[in-house]
């Protein structure tokens, strides 16, 4: 690599419009003024070529995918985003990757309004590792563990999509075109809700993103919560073009376990029922009641309010029955 500066100087550092940034990138460290009565939010996510993304993902994806995760961890707290670092190890100096991976890196940043403020360059198997900073107001974050017995369990949006997109992308999916574009968009370009976050923070008692499954991360709540839930299996949100694509158990499959959704899920008490729907609707995000937290432990599936065996083998059985 040429030096590391110059890729640093070259791809990364950019003028920063936030005010708050007192020294971005540049220093021996980012010097970063936070509001009043505010708390910090710092979440990581750590991208590993052949791991978290194919070697062929486009640069400007990757970079999007890079950040939208990590702010998707900042919605799931209620948190506003603020600052971004970025730790990347790259194999070679390949100025045409780099020039479409920071262009991407840089859009999405400013469409989120975050500055990049520092981060790392180092030499070896291409891997990124983001780190984002936001906050919010004193108090006010959501957890994981504030679910409780009565409470209504909700998503964000459609879940399955992004593991349809992915099996289009490793060939195990064939659908026409225009369902393919939609699913590797719905892969390729989470949109982390953030304003949805922010609204949640007056009304919802728990909340975490979509990373693994639904499946696997409502056992998060109910683990931090000390409770159980049963979810009705016919009312999770679906897109009329999985339903399309795949047969009705493989669309659950991919809902239940699939992964990668970055939806937002988290609970409401009855009270607030109505004062959410509101404030969700004002920032135009779907959302779905699927279940309610109830004593216990573990999930309960229903189909129709009659209890259901699932079994999830996830992956594997969708590529059996292929
Ligand atoms: P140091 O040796 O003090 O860690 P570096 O040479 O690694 O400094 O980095 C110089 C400056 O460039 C620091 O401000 C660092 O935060 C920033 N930086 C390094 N790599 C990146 C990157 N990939 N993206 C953004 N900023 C970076
Ligand atoms: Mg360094």
């Amino acid at each position: 690599m040429g030096s590391e500066f110059d890729v640093i100087k070259r791809y990364f550092d950019r003028p920063v419009h936030r005010k708050d940034v007192l020294k971005g990138i540049g220093d021996d460290g980012a010097l970063l003024a936070l509001p009043a009565n505010s708390e910090l939010v710092i979440s990581t996510d750590t991208l590993v070529c052949g791991t978290h993304f194919l070697p062929d993902i486009a640069p400007a994806d990757l970079a999007h995918k890079a950040v939208a995760v990590n702010l998707s961890d900042l919605a799931a707290m209620g948190a506003e985003p603020a600052w971004m670092t970025l730790a990347i190890t790259l194999p070679e100096e390949d100025a045409t990757w780099l020039e479409a991976f920071s262009e991407g890196l840089h859009e999405i940043c400013q469409y989120y309004g975050v500055a990049l403020v520092g981060g790392d360059t180092t030499r070896g198997p291409l891997s990124l590792t983001v780190t984002v900073h936001g906050y919010l107001p004193q108090g006010k974050a959501l957890l994981r563990s504030g679910a409780r017995i009565g409470d209504w369990i909700y998503v964000t949006g459609n879940l399955g999509d992004s593991a349809a997109g992915l099996r289009c992308l490793l060939g195990q999916l064939d659908t026409e075109e225009s369902s393919r574009e939609y699913l590797l968009e719905r892969h390729l370009r989470p949109r982390p809700r953030l304003l949805a976050g922010r609204a949640l923070r007056h009304h919802a008692s728990s909340a975490m993103d979509l990373s693994d499954g639904l499946a696997s991360d409502l056992q998060h709540i109910l683990t931090a919560s000390g409770a159980g839930a049963q979810v009705e299996l016919n009312q999770l949100p679906m897109s009329s073009v999985l339903k399309s694509v795949v047969s009705p158990e493989q669309a659950l499959e991919l809902a239940l376990a699939g992964g990668e959704d970055y939806e937002l899920l988290f609970t409401v008490p009855e009270a607030e029922k109505g004062a959410l729907a509101t404030a969700l609707a004002e920032t135009g995000t779907n959302h779905t009641c699927i279940g309610q937290i109830i004593a216990g432990e573990g999930v309960r599936y229903l189909r129709n309010g009659e209890p259901v065996e699932m079994t999830l083998s996830g992956y594997d059985h969708f590529k059996e029955s292929e």
